[in-house]
């Protein structure tokens, strides 16, 4: 199979999902992110390998062809897929052939006030952004962009890409240990989250080995920031819980105050409550004091 593409893999939340690199030869991105799972490398500001687009297409095409029934075309490169100068044309033919597979680009977010990236990824059935940090301090520190990204455009364009797009507009947020992982960036991310609304945040930290000298944080602190965001929005928590963590013993009351404070996944349910707190919950669940809602693929559950 051709470099370009990769999978297919079975997600939880996406199902059977097929990748496409749109750098498969060498890393070309506009950050040297401290928790790059690639080698470090220089930033830059557009792609200086390119592939042709028709090799792309065709690659994709037989791809689809070869691996029936793919929930999902992963758009992603070694870097930043947004740099790929055909982007807007790729995503037009892929449109044409794919069926009832859908889209999905996961992108660091970088580039998303240029309107010609934005009418690319209006194409898309899903967009995912990277946000670690709302503070220029914290993202030139952990994200390390290239010298003319700007935090604040980034933003901009965000609240822009938002109010015109129809599909599912995700973020990602990956916490660092003594980068991001602070109540202040937490309550500044918060901020700006309200104001975007997306679909889901997806928060989450390193676990695979980094480019540089950094450390994750536990899943317990993944689970304490996870409150500082409101109540209002759908944080995810995408890093695996270890199997040694403590289990409560949530009462029906301290179940209800929790799913107040924070809608729970499924994952976090089966990760945080004990077998006599999933009974408790289950309880609930059936007599309607708990209402479910999916969002992009993940199950949420809140108070009714
Ligand atoms: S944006 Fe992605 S590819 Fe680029 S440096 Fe950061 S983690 Fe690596």
């Amino acid at each position: 199979m051709s470099k370009t593409i990769f999978g297919p893999v079975n997600s939880r939340r996406f199902g059977k999902s097929l990748g496409v690199d749109l750098s498969p030869g060498t890393k070309q991105c506009n950050f040297d992110c401290l928790y790059c799972e690639l080698e470090p490398a220089k930033t830059l500001a557009s792609q200086s390998s390119v592939v042709p687009l028709k090799s792309l297409v065709s690659d994709i095409q037989e791809a689809l062809e070869s691996h029936k029934n793919i929930d999902v075309l992963t758009i992603t490169a070694n870097g930043e897929p947004t740099l790929y100068p055909y982007l807007d044309e790729l995503i037009e033919e892929i449109n044409k052939f794919k069926g009832n597979t859908k889209t999905l680009i996961l992108s660091n977010g970088s580039t998303i006030a240029d309107p010609v990236v934005q009418k690319a990824l209006l194409k898309f059935d899903s967009v995912k952004l990277s946000l670690d940090c709302a503070t220029a301090k914290c993202f030139k520190k952990l994200d390390r962009p290239e010298s003319s990204i700007d935090l604040e455009q980034i933003k901009e364009g965000m609240l822009a890409f938002k109010k015109i797009y129809s599909g599912n507009l995700l973020i990602e947020i990956l916490f660092v240990k003594d980068l991001n992982d602070n109540e202040q960036e937490v309550a500044k991310l918060n901020e700006f989250l309200l104001q975007l609304q997306p679909t889901r945040v997806d928060i989450g930290t390193i676990d695979r080995p980094p480019a540089y000298k950094i450390s994750p944080v536990s899943y317990e602190k993944l689970h304490q920031l996870s409150f500082g965001f409101d109540s209002s929005l759908h944080i995810a928590i995408a890093t695996k819980a270890p199997t040694s963590l403590e289990k409560f013993d949530y009462t029906k009351e301290e179940i209800l105050n929790t799913l107040a404070r924070r809608p729970l996944t499924q994952s976090d349910i089966e990760a945080l409550f004990s077998k006599e707190a999933q009974k408790h919950f289950q309880e609930l669940l059936s007599c309607g004091k708990i209402v479910k809602q999916d969002s992009s693929g993940v199950l949420f559950y809140k108070v009714a």
